[in-house]
């Protein structure tokens, strides 16, 4: 009964107040043409999933024969990082630049469940029974206040709703790190050097444990590296796996 009047209060509240698609403003008219309450099925359609057969560090293409049988990138070959492996989802492009963009700087924190159902769609059922634990990439104090949230954690939470995978912000960033994509690697390393550190009350819970390390966006994968680096050394986790909504 308790159902039936939710359903017919919402049917009301929809024809009174259109849902419509935060990407293109189309409006959200049954079920076929929806995504979810926030995305319409046909941006969803546009969307670009990463390649299957990529970089295992750092998602981009593999062509020669050579990478597709390691399964690492020229590059990533030579300069392994610690973590495991990168979980990217879609290409940052198109509609998956507009939602992140419309999430961070918009701030509508409520989008970080459209991609958390984003993520679950572009990977494999039950995805997250190899890992203990969601660690979400910080913001750093200053850039967290001025939007008052930090998208990676919401996404990390919304992504272990329904599950028993405990959400452990472990670490925190301590210096306002500049864009990183603007500097050269070894000016991104520089910086990034000392820019985390691990929250030692919650580092227990890391221990032996695998990880799952969530961000919105992996372009160098430097934060990945450096946050991975401090996960298996300081943190004693067993394994580090990253995962990124969009792959820049
Ligand atoms: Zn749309
Ligand atoms: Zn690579």
């Amino acid at each position: 009964m308790f159902s039936m009047l939710k359903s017919y209060a919402q049917a009301c509240c929809n024809l009174l107040f259109p849902r419509s698609c935060h990407i293109c403003s189309k409006l959200l008219c049954g079920a076929t043409a929806r995504f979810d309450d926030h995305l319409c099925a046909d941006c969803f359609a546009s969307m670009k999933r990463c390649d299957v057969v990529s970089c295992r560090s750092c998602g981009s293409a593999l062509t020669e024969e050579r990478e597709k049988e390691e399964y690492f990138c020229r590059r990533c070959r030579n300069d392994r990082p610690d973590y495991h492996r990168l979980l990217s989802c879609y290409v940052y492009d198109g509609p998956v630049r507009s939602l992140i963009h419309k999430l961070k700087y918009e701030g509508r924190a409520y989008l970080a469940s459209t991609v958390a159902k984003l993520i679950a769609a572009a990977l494999a059922d039950k995805w997250l029974d190899q890992f203990d634990a969601l660690v979400p990439v910080p913001l750093h104090a200053a850039r967290a206040r001025e939007r008052e949230f930090n998208q990676a954690d919401l996404i990390a939470r919304h992504l272990a709703r329904g599950t028993s995978l405990p959400v452990v912000p472990a670490l925190q960033r301590s210096k306002n790190t500049q864009a990183l994509a603007d500097l050269k690697k070894q000016g991104r390393m520089r910086v990034l050097n000392h820019a985390f550190r691990l929250e030692e009350r919650l580092s227990p819970m890391l221990r032996q444990r695998r990880i799952l390390l969530v961000d919105d966006i992996v372009t160098t994968t430097a934060t990945a590296r450096m946050t991975s680096r401090l996960l298996m050394d300081e943190g004693a986790c067993r394994q580090v796996t990253v995962l990124a909504f969009a792959k820049g």
